[in-house]
């Protein structure tokens, strides 16, 4: 299929995986019931009643961890970050259906203190990271790579690169920057080296602070964030004249969605009971409604209304590529929120 026109501009990718099931899932003997008709149909048999929904790729079970890097279309998010663009990929779903798995790989390797991990079992942020640096190589013009690693719980950012300073740290806006974290540290990276020393980094920090509780993890947002900076000489006569250029990929792994409701949903729980659950998954979920209604994107998005998506809505606002990764298990006893998981991707993806 060479036919890429509908897909040359899209700025907002949805990619849906599946799990496959686990061994607690096998010895319930849980029914299996998403099933796979082809041609990026995906459908859920849930007591009888099945539902269909489509999406441009599908990673099914099988699919190995290489595959999901390749064919998610991340390579496009990292291209278009060294030009200066900003691009955010996001992991969406319910406890259990893999987002980790998907971002950092297996939580059993790679949050596990003194083991070492496969590369085989790479993410999709150690693969970005890779794809990164060697299309930084090719480059002649200087590039300069920061990244910094946070987490958002319960709407406190907490630094996951500086943990002994026990402060939550602020979430400003500024005319230059926009939305930023105001005293997040930022590590200068020159290797891949430096950028997997920060990413594991943050892993031990986010597993043995004093939040490292499967609890805590489900609840909380993590967000890595890899700026490049590109200095270019529009004025070959001047050459004092620097203009740096920005570029961003930020790779979130999103808190369970299992507790997250459609407030704008008829029988909803509304703003008010959702406040207390995960407002800034709430939020996002709230953003890709408008962003996804061909009226209401031109209306007013609610970005301002959580740290998290503050913090993305360049990109999810359409400077630059977003890539939401839906993930569900394909057990029966997670039926209805593989259900709600679907009808949040199958709405992003008319964005
Ligand atoms: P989440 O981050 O969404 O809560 P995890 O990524 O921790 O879920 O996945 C739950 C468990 O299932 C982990 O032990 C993980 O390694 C395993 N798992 C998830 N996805 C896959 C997969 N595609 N293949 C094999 N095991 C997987
Ligand atoms: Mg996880």
């Amino acid at each position: 299929n060479t036919d890429n026109s509908e897909d040359a501009d899209d700025n907002f990718n949805v990619v849906l995986r599946v799990r496959p099931p686990n061994a607690q899932e096998r010895n319930r003997k849980d029914q299996f019931v998403v099933d796979f008709p082809g041609d990026g149909q995906v459908s859920v048999n849930n007591q009888g009643t099945v539902r269909s929904f489509q999406f441009n790729v599908v990673l099914e079970p099988d699919a190995a961890q290489e595959d999901v890097f390749e064919s998610s279309g991340m390579k496009k998010l990292i291209d278009a970050a060294i030009l200066g663009y900003t691009c955010t990929a996001f992991a969406f779903g319910q406890t259990g259906s893999g987002k980790t798995h998907t971002m950092t790989g297996p939580p059993a390797q790679f949050h596990t203190e003194g083991v070492t991990p496969d590369p085989n079992m790479y993410g999709i942020i150690q693969r970005s990271f890779k794809h990164l640096f060697q299309q930084l190589k090719r480059q002649s013009a200087p590039k300069y790579v920061r990244a910094s690693y946070m987490e958002i719980y319960n709407e406190q950012v907490i630094d996951l690169l500086n943990p002994n300073q026990r402060r939550y740290l602020s979430v400003r806006w500024s005319k230059n920057k926009g939305f930023y974290v105001e005293n997040l540290f930022t590590v200068e990276c020159e290797t891949i080296d430096d950028l997997m020393a920060v990413l594991e980094e943050g892993l031990r920090n986010r597993q043995t602070g004093s939040h490292g509780l499967n609890e805590f993890s489900s609840r909380s947002h993590s967000v890595l964030t890899v700026t490049i900076d590109s200095e270019t000489q529009p004025e070959p006569e001047d050459e004092n004249l620097y203009v740096t250029k920005r570029g961003k990929i930020s790779f979130v792994d999103l808190a369970g969605s299992e507790k997250v409701k459609d407030s704008t949903a008829p029988g909803g729980p509304g703003m008010l009971e959702s406040n207390s659950i995960n407002k800034s998954l709430l939020v996002l979920g709230n953003c890709i409604s408008h962003l996804g209604d061909s009226k209401r994107r031109l209306g007013h998005i609610p970005y301002r209304d959580s740290k998290l998506t503050k913090l993305l809505a360049d990109s999810l606002g359409g400077n630059g590529i977003t890539l939401m990764i839906a993930c569900i298990t394909p057990s029966s006893s997670n039926v209805t929120e593989t259900l709600n998981t679907l009808r949040y991707a199958s709405r992003a993806k008319k964005i």
